[in-house]
């Protein structure tokens, strides 16, 4: 059957009709900065202190973008008569973000919590080798990552949290020690 002349025209003003009324999905930036959710995958921070130079972030890295020095530091015994001890110093920790391909295998595979996702996305350069971000850019990212979920109402407190207060008690308990001491000699 041959199409009602103008049909098209009238489905196509229709369309445009509905689109008209909707509200608008285009975000005004750099003017408004779009709403994104809290985990997104902006950038990788990086919290020095506690990464232990064991490069497995770096071996994994599906796209080798992630550049680490490090040298080895003689520390002294814990104990008296002890051996003395050897670890591992940061001189170098960067990513290359023009090769990263955002997967999170790096902060996936950190053993001890050095890699976070911050959400912030503003760091676009006019070179692409100004895309190489060192340990003080990321250290600074560090500061964008928000703060993890709550924990369910049930659930167990994590072995990190009761270890630290176990440590604040007793230093606060050892504070309370010598200040007594200090006053009884007073
Ligand atoms: S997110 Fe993926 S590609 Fe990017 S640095 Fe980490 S492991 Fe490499
Ligand atoms: S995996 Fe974690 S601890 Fe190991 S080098 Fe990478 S950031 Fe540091």
């Amino acid at each position: 059957m041959a199409p009602i002349p103008g049909s098209g025209l009238a489905k196509g003003l229709a369309v445009t009709l509905r689109t008209m009324t909707r509200k608008t999905v285009t975000e005004q930036y750099p003017d408004a900065l779009p709403e994104l959710p809290p985990r997104s995958r902006g950038v990788i921070g990086l919290f020095e202190e506690n990464c232990t130079v064991c490069m497995l972030c770096a071996r994994e890295c599906p796209d080798w973008c992630i550049y680490i020095d490090s040298h080895k530091e003689t520390v002294p015994p814990a104990a008296p008569g002890g051996r003395e001890r050897s670890r591992n110093v940061l001189d170098r920790f960067a990513i290359d973000f023009s090769l990263c391909m955002y997967c999170g295998i790096c902060i996936e595979v950190c053993p001890f919590d050095a890699l976070f996702w911050s959400p912030e996305f503003e760091y676009a350069e006019t070179d692409i080798r100004d895309l190489t971000h060192e340990r003080d850019k990321l250290r600074d990212w560090m500061w964008t990552v928000p703060a993890p979920p709550a924990l369910d109402p049930g659930a167990e407190e994590p072995k990190e949290i009761a270890a630290a207060r176990k440590t604040a008690e007793k230093l606060a308990a050892a504070q309370a020690e010598s200040e007594e001491r200090q006053e009884g000699q007073s």
